[in-house]
């Protein structure tokens, strides 16, 4: 069994790097078997917000990324309390004083004499009276996990390999603020602990989190899941671009990506897999393999995008699509339409072509005449544009453009569109002779 989790925190929309570390979190529990957490990450009181929480479950269902079960941390704030305390009790986490402005201090001396900005476990050297000093100011604690110096941190990561950190090179981390709110750091956890988490899979951006929650994973005598930190995700000229920090599903819906674009390109950019229209997520769950994930930031490009929405687009079934179509337009009139469009929003405005009104051309003398011969020459057969063409080619001896144009114009009102062989048998009999004959008359 693997458990994964998605652990956002509900402070904003989703984006497409979000969105890509849900992807593959839901990929490694539907390719094992097991659980898709999704874990709502608001200890964060002031900046959490229930409507991005409503949005992220959204945005995940519209991705088909619906979660086994959900997880909420501001309702585990106990568990937290009850491992803080029993930490603290170990003699791993210790109470400090500095202000903001005294750890802004440290950290300028340190950089200016060329050391790394560690934390100086100052707090440490506090004696009891001056401990008592400080709360007799009313100067309220923060809290630090107190690292252990002489434990190497070893971890097998499922992209980056074999990574070890010195425990003395990491600044032991303010795990609790002085207002008794919770860092980050230990509610995760604490919540992977009691979840059952098998595998954190995140961001790089994590890699260091991980050197520190394995040593609390190991104070509080649990197993240390399997770690693995993908690449970032970067814009297509490899930096790290706002814009991408802000795109999201809303974004993607309005320019009509299907979600199973976005599921096809993000499962396999920045893998070693070539990134194609596949729209069967069995097929992307039987290639998934975190060793195909390359160190290199996985660059993001929207013309890929855009490239893989059409073509899949171009090969979605009726059935898939129907609900999403005008009314009336059937599995003829998707097929008609469906080389035509770019996104299925367009297949609208292609059908108005068929449902009329349509625009009115202006024809010359010569091709009113000939589209007056049409009117009379239309014949319901089988295929009725083919008929038509290969009789007023023989009886008027045009050919090509000549042939073919007055006639797509006369009968969409447009001088290109779908195959004229599809749309005519949907325009009709009556509809398409009253239409040559309004072009042979106006
Ligand atoms: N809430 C954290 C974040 O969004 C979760 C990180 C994690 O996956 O552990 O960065």
């Amino acid at each position: 069994m693997t458990t994964t989790r998605f652990a956002p925190s509900p402070t904003g929309r989703l984006h497409v790097g979000n969105i890509r570390t849900a992807l593959h979190n839901w990929m490694l529990t539907r390719k094992a078997g097991g659980d898709f957490i999704l874990r709502i990450d608001d200890t964060d009181a002031a900046r959490s917000k229930e409507e991005y929480v409503e949005a992220i479950r959204t945005d995940l269902a519209w991705l088909g990324l619906e979660a086994d079960r959900e997880e909420r941390q501001s309702e585990r704030l106990g568990k937290y309390e009850t491992a803080f305390e029993a930490l603290r009790e170990a003699g791993r986490i210790y109470p400090a004083y500095e202000t903001q402005q005294e750890l802004e201090l440290k950290r300028k001396v340190l950089l200016g004499r060329g050391l790394p900005p560690i934390y100086d476990r100052g707090a440490l050297e506090l004696t009891e009276a001056a401990r008592a000093a400080k709360e007799a100011e009313g100067i309220a604690p923060h809290w630090r996990f107190k690292l252990d110096h002489d434990e190497p941190i070893v971890w097998e990561d499922g992209v980056r390999g074999a990574v070890k950190f010195d425990a003395k090179l990491v600044s032991d981390p303010v795990i609790r603020r002085a207002d008794g709110s919770w860092l980050y750091m230990l509610p995760s956890t604490v919540d992977d602990i009691d979840m059952g988490v098998t595998q954190v899979l995140r961001g790089e951006d994590h890699v260091s989190n991980t050197a520190v929650q394995i040593q609390m994973f190991t104070a509080m005598d649990a197993a240390v899941p399997a770690f693995a930190h993908e690449a970032l995700l970067v814009g297509k000229e490899g930096k790290l671009s706002k814009r991408l920090g802000s795109l999201g599903c809303d974004s993607f819906r309005e320019r009509g990506i299907e979600p199973e674009a976005i599921i096809a390109v993000l499962a396999r950019l920045g893998t070693s897999l070539p990134v194609e229209p596949i729209g069967d997520r069995a097929a992307l769950l039987e290639t998934f393999d975190l060793s195909t994930f390359g160190r290199a930031p996985a660059k993001f490009d929207d013309a890929d995008l855009e490239r893989i929405n059409t073509a899949l687009v171009h090969a979605m079934p009726y059935h898939a699509v129907k609900e999403r179509l005008p009314d009336g337009m059937d599995e003829a009139g998707w097929h008609a339409v469906q080389p035509n469009i770019l996104t299925v929003g367009e297949a609208a405005e292609w059908w108005r072509l068929v449902t009329g009104p349509i625009e009115k051309v202006q024809f010359s003398e010569e091709d009113r005449a000939y589209l007056g011969e049409a009117a009379s020459a239309l014949q319901w057969t089988d295929d009725p544009w083919a008929t038509l063409t290969s009789s007023l080619k023989e009886s008027t001896g045009r050919k090509g453009k000549t042939l073919f144009l007055p006639l797509r114009l006369a009968l969409t009102g447009m001088n290109h569109g779908p195959d004229m062989g599809e749309l005519l048998p949907l325009i009709g009999e009556g509809e398409a002779r009253a239409r040559l004959e309004r072009a042979a008359a106006a």
